[in-house]
């Protein structure tokens, strides 16, 4: 994949850079505290040697980054492409630090990444390549339910992460809290009801959070709440998925959506279900009936609709093609998904962007659950004192009744975290809610450092 304009000359890592420079001159913390708050503290880069089925040996190149130390574990999702590189997940894993912080997750940020694409693997393939990183990750420390959790992203999901618990618990048999090694496991292998959809339902609750306040959707031009809104989802994977199928449940309408293979569109709203299943019944989005199709995924940018929600890659709206966009809010559903120059533009168009570390932290929420969970050896709920639990001392409680706690939480956490970024946006005089959402965060690690993270 050509690596986007926006992208080209910084990297992933070096647009972060700037992007925490600009929000750290509104904060009064010492140069020196801000170079720790800011860097990598460890990134571990290493290559395996994998035998593929026809008897091939191929070698996989894979990383890990921990971004901060300032509380442990870290965490952070495992990204499979044959595009990601180390500068990708330390630019991740720092997203990471910051995202914890603003949804109250006391996590460091951390990233992994496997050069590999998953889509020309085998399962067997792919089953090996997991173990064998797992094993690498557990060899330099780079794994455990006290030191570094992983959890899915980009090209990953249950299926991985079950398997990266097997092989941890196979070569930790004494660890008692062996399966808090990683998050996003499947519920039968100990997960969480709620994990799989958690980041894109808590992009639809910022989206909600959002269009709630009536003085900043009357400056947009919109009414508040989300009956009239129009949307625009970029990549139907885990996130973009969930995210536009909560978004309709709720009354929005999805007016377009993009894959790999182009994009559709249809004013009248769209069921994301029966888009979805065409599209497995045929092999691509196009030619769903009643829709206009284009055979570019980029073309969804120029779509009229009132909210666009990019969730694919980073780098996807840069200065070549902000000025198609027609949304007036962009909810970032992936992790860099503007880049630094298309935000200049987009923000002089009065364009409202609520920021990923803000926006798709709803997964990483939900990961902290599951943790929770795995380290009390108890589901929620389980065991209580309320009145539901009066006729018996223990309550077996149902996994509806797990997973309605598990929303109820998600739901909460990212309206108290949207309140508190848009407090400091306004209260602060801060130019856009990016630099807001930073600008906390840096103030909670910054903090959290001087408390208890430096040698003295
Ligand atoms: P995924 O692999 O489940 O889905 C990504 C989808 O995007 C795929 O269906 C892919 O075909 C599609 N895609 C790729 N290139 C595209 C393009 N040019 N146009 C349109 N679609 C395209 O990945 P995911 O887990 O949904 O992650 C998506 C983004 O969200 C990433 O940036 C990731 O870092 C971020 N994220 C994921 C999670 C999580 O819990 N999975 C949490 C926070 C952030």
């Amino acid at each position: 994949m050509a690596i986007t304009p926006g992208l080209a000359e910084t990297g992933f890592f070096g647009s972060f850079l700037a992007t925490f420079d600009q929000a750290a001159r509104h904060t009064k913390h010492n140069p020196g505290l801000l170079d720790q708050v800011k860097y990598c503290n460890g990134v571990y880069r290493m290559r395996f040697a994998i035998r593929m089925e026809d008897g091939a040996i191929e070698v996989v190149e894979a990383f890990r980054a921990e971004h901060s130390h300032h509380r442990t574990p870290t965490k952070g999702g495992i990204r499979y492409s044959e595009d990601v590189t180390q500068d990708d997940v330390m630019a991740l894993a720092a997203l990471m630090t910051f995202k914890c912080a603003l949804v109250r997750v006391p996590f460091g940020g951390a990233k992994g990444g496997v050069r590999i694409n998953p889509q020309r693997c085998t399962v067997g393939q792919l089953e090996r390549i997991t173990r064998r990183y797992t094993a690498e990750l557990l060899k330099k420390d780079f794994i455990g339910p006290a030191v570094d959790v992983p959890a899915p992203d980009y090209g990953t999901g249950p299926r991985e992460m079950g398997w990266i618990a097997d092989t941890y618990r196979m070569l930790r048999p004494h660890d008692l809290d062996a399966l808090a090694c990683v998050t996003g496991k499947p519920v039968e292998q100990h997960g969480i009801p709620g994990r799989t959809e958690a980041t894109g339902r808590g992009v639809c609750h910022a989206i909600e959070e959002c269009v709630s306040v009536a003085e900043d959707m009357k400056s947009l031009g919109l009414e508040p709440g989300l009956a009239r809104l129009r949307v625009v989802v970029q990549g139907l994977g885990n996130v973009g998925y969930h995210a536009a199928r909560t978004l309709q449940e709720r009354g929005a309408t999805i007016v377009g959506v993009a894959e790999r293979e182009g994009a559709i569109l249809r004013p009248d709203g769209l069921d994301v279900d029966e888009v979805l299943a065409w599209r497995r019944e045929t092999g691509s989005l196009l030619g769903h009936p009643g829709t206009e199709s284009f055979d570019r995924p980029e073309a969804c940018f120029g779509f009229d609709c009132d909210i666009l929600v990019p969730a694919a890659l980073e780098g996807q709206i840069h200065q070549g093609n902000a000025g198609q966009i027609r949304a007036r809010i962009i909810a970032e559903g992936a992790n860099g998904p503007v880049t630094t120059e298309a935000e200049k533009v987009l923000l002089e168009k009065g364009v409202l962007i609520i920021p990923d570390i803000y926006c798709n932290a709803g997964g990483v929420t939900v990961s902290y659950f599951e943790w929770l969970k795995n380290l009390n050896h108890v589901s929620f709920g389980r065991i209580g004192s309320g009145p539901q639990h009066a006729s018996s001392a223990v309550h077996f409680s149902p996994a509806s009744e797990e997973l309605e706690h598990v929303r109820r939480s998600l739901a909460d956490t990212m309206a108290f975290a949207y309140r508190e970024v848009r407090d400091t946006w306004r209260s602060r005089a801060l130019p856009d809610l990016r630099t807001a959402a930073f600008v906390l965060a840096i103030d909670k690690v910054a903090t959290n450092y001087e408390a208890v993270g430096i040698f003295p």
